[in-house]
């Protein structure tokens, strides 16, 4: 008889002592025999367990061969040996299920805990989408992610602080909670991450005066806040710089964090060399680490950044072209570029229409959009015509023919770009009601006076409109 067929009668037979074995001595003895061979009416099982052999010899013989009996209606002779092989088999087997059990545990234990730590992250006000993963790395970024990526694996072993400069929208609040979520999900170190401003206010609210307020327990709740973490992310430094009592506090928390080999990571769209209000002592605590500098991403990188944005948000189906169209214009904010993605998508949702090449060129009119004169170049053509230089226009000085100048610059900005007159005013260094005031003042002018209209026209003319 083949083996096959020999397995399949004891797993019968074994179905019938089931019933007639209590389970105590079924499971351990019974359960893990094998079936070896049925020859010249000899049926013999193997046991990897040579005390199971007696056990059954002496308790269980009995009912095993009236169950043979009942099966082939006859006298069956049962042999029941111990087989090493057997026995090596039920051991490696057992080791790899306690293996397995214990994998099992770790990850629960593991999920449990990413769980915990999950929450524990939201708490922080960290973003949960702002990983290393989904940070697209190129040549332009690679530096300042690296630093990042050492600072969160091991903080304060080799750059403290770490200043992660770079212009608005280049993913330095993306970096710095990055390094804040790492940290979280693989430690236990305690870590807080918060904006400057947020710093600030509370500072404010910690020292203002109220009636009945226990001040210094307001100001040891706010120390204990910011001075009993192990990693301080701080967001947006350059918001500090004029806030005299916040820049104290400040500055005696990072010696306190510093000499306690504790981290810091602070970000700011300004090297600490260009940060003039900042005073020395605070400026070159800032330069004492690693300084990374994130410049805007590459073409591939901007088009590999809206892919994944895309991804992201289960927008799929969206050929390259379109990706390649916004990476192309969109160049020096990455969040721009992404507030362009999304304002194509939220278009094609409204007017439930698919995104293709022509739909983003109509929604976004990044031809006719990008190739307006910049405020820049009205303020050179202005200086240009009035023969002042553009510097002058952007001075504070007051003389008549450059104030005149200004205005004239103000306007046509006004008229030309339809953009805020906060835009204009903080490409001159002025206040919004002065560009206001002087866009008006020409407005009325032309109506009245031939010269000035004539000039502007003639301006307006060179500059490209
Ligand atoms: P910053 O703080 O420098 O102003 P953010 O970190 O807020 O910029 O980044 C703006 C947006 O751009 C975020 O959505 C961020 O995830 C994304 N971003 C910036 N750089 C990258 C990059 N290299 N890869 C992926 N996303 C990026
Ligand atoms: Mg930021």
């Amino acid at each position: 008889m083949n083996t096959a067929e020999v397995k399949k009668i004891w797993e019968e037979i074994k179905q019938d002592l089931k019933t007639k074995i209590p389970a105590h001595e079924y499971e351990p003895w019974i359960a893990p025999l094998e079936a070896v061979s049925f020859e010249d009416n000899q049926f013999t099982i193997i046991s990897g367990q040579s005390f199971g052999v007696e056990y059954i010899k002496r308790k269980l013989y009995k009912i095993i061969l009236e169950c043979f009996k009942n099966y082939f209606s006859k006298e069956i002779i049962i042999n029941i040996e111990f087989d090493k092989n057997l026995a090596d088999k039920i051991k490696k087997d057992k080791q790899k299920l306690e293996k397995k059990l214990q994998k099992e545990h770790q990850a629960e234990e593991e999920h449990k805990k990413s769980i915990e730590n999950l929450s524990y992250v939201k708490s922080l006000n960290i973003n949960l989408r702002y990983r290393f993963e989904n940070f697209v790395e190129d040549e332009n970024n690679r530096i300042a992610k690296a630093a990042a990526q050492s600072v969160a694996q091991n903080p304060t072993a080799k750059y403290n602080p770490l200043y992660i400069q770079g212009g608005s929208g280049l993913g330095k609040t993306h970096l710095m909670q990055a390094i804040g979520h790492y940290i979280t999900m693989n430690g236990n170190l305690k870590v807080q991450c918060i904006k400057t401003e947020d710093f600030i206010n509370d500072y404010v609210n910690s020292t203002a005066f109220i009636p009945n307020k226990n001040t210094t327990s307001a100001m040891n709740k706010f120390r204990n806040k910011y001075r009993n973490v192990d990693i301080l992310l701080i967001d947006d430094i350059q918001f500090i710089e004029n806030k005299k009592k916040c820049i104290d506090e400040l500055f005696n928390t990072f010696d306190t964090l510093y000499n306690a080999n504790k981290q810091i990571v602070l970000t700011s769209d300004k090297l600490p060399k260009d940060l003039p209000e900042i005073p020395k002592r605070l400026r070159t605590r800032f330069e004492q680490g690693l300084i990374v500098e994130i410049q805007p991403p590459k073409f591939e990188t901007r088009v590999q950044i809206l892919k994944n944005f895309s991804h992201e948000k289960g927008i799929e189906n969206i050929s390259d072209e379109v990706f390649e169209y916004i990476a192309k214009y969109y160049k020096d904010n990455v969040r721009e570029l992404e507030g362009a993605f999304t304002k194509v998508n939220a278009y094609s949702d409204i007017e439930e229409t698919k995104i293709t090449l022509e739909y983003a060129k109509k929604v976004l009119k990044c031809e006719e959009n990008f190739s307006r004169p910049t405020i820049d170049k009205i303020i050179d053509i202005v200086a240009e015509y009035y023969e002042i230089s553009s510097d002058d226009i952007k001075s504070t000085s007051r003389v008549q023919n450059i104030s005149y100048a200004r205005a004239i610059a103000c306007f046509i900005a006004r008229e030309k770009l339809q953009t805020s007159y906060e835009n204009i005013a903080n490409s001159l260094n002025k206040r919004h009601q002065t560009v206001m005031y002087a866009a008006d003042k020409i407005k009325k002018l032309i109506k009245t006076d031939k010269k000035i209209n004539s000039d502007v026209n003639k301006i307006i003319k060179k500059i490209g409109f």
